[in-house]
């Protein structure tokens, strides 16, 4: 490789907002022919806001909003924060949390006003045989056949609310997906969100492959499992729960917006939070490696 060329390419990545970790990576943008988009926060903003809130017969409303509220305050995933801040507004401050645990990739548990508290997927619930009551579990199906994402609150040994979070799809994900397809790649959305969420956001970004339900540790299971099917992969995330999969794959794209892990896993950063960047990395890398070769 000449030097002169990798910096013409690396320069213009510059301006274009593409961060290019070493001259390595440019050979690889040449034989990927998978791109793994992480969901949340890559394809969507990540920005969620509380829009429904379903208790079970008995409970108030103000009381489910404040003790999950208050739990999920003291976490920094996007639906937690999305919970928090609903709460907030709803019932104003919110009271303190102790023995706080984040279960990664399922929710958290904690103490709040001397009440054990579980908020988040129901397989967590059910874990600890906390089973939504009938009416719940038709809010959180028609909830997620909406696309929108139910999140599952239990207190006092049982399951007693959802809260309906729902995040948007950015405005340049649709047309950045298109632009992918037209430089050979086929996409395939990776989440451990539920299906039904991953399939509406699938369907309004013109994705077909979907892999939902998958845990934090075992995302970069599913690039090995693509790469042993022969496919050359690459992926792009914002590294909350991602950062061993960018790692793994044959090119990591980090969004910029992203955490430092992800940025130190990948070959490449994206410095706006916009996914039509990955298109133009991956079309300027492989411009550039003609010009090399
Ligand atoms: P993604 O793969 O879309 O980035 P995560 O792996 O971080 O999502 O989380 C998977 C799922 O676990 C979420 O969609 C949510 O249902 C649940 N979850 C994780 N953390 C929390 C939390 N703090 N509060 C509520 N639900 C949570
Ligand atoms: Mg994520």
């Amino acid at each position: 490789a000449t030097p002169t060329a990798l910096l013409v390419g690396t320069g213009r990545g510059a301006q274009l907002g593409i961060l290019i970790k070493g001259p390595e990576v440019l050979e690889s943008t040449r034989r990927i022919d998978t791109i793994v988009l992480d969901k949340t926060g890559t394809v969507t903003t990540g920005k969620m806001a509380l829009v429904d809130v379903h208790v079970a017969d008995g409970v108030g409303q103000e009381e489910a909003l404040r003790l999950a509220g208050a739990l999920e305050n003291a976490s920094e995933h996007p639906i937690a924060q999305a919970i928090a801040r609903g709460a907030e507004e709803r019932v104003g401050s919110l009271p303190a949390v102790d023995d706080f645990t984040n279960i990664e990739g399922l929710g958290v548990q904690g103490v709040v006003d001397g009440r054990a508290v579980l908020v988040g997927r129901t397989a967590l619930l059910e874990e600890w045989s906390q089973h939504l009551p009938p009416a719940l579990a038709e809010a959180k199906a028609a909830a997620e056949r909406q696309g929108k994402t139910a999140v599952a609150v239990g207190w006092d040994g049982r399951a007693r609310a959802v809260l309906v979070v729902a995040d948007t799809v950015k405005s340049t994900s649709a047309e950045a997906i298109g632009q992918l397809r037209g430089l050979g790649l086929t996409p395939v959305l990776l989440t451990g969100d539920n299906e039904a969420v991953a399939k509406a956001v699938a369907a309004e970004v013109g994705i077909e492959q979907v892999i939902a339900e998958v845990l934090p540790k075992d995302k970069v299971d599913v690039v090995k499992r693509l790469q042993g099917e022969g496919k050359v992969v690459a992926m792009v995330g914002d590294g909350i729960n991602d950062a061993a999969a960018l790692a793994q794959a044959d090119l990591g794209l980090a969004m910029g917006t992203g955490t430092d892990v992800a940025i130190e896993a990948s070959d490449l950063t994206l410095v706006r939070g916009d996914l039509r960047v990955a298109a133009d990395a991956i079309r300027l890398a492989r411009r550039t490696l003609g010009t090399i070769k």
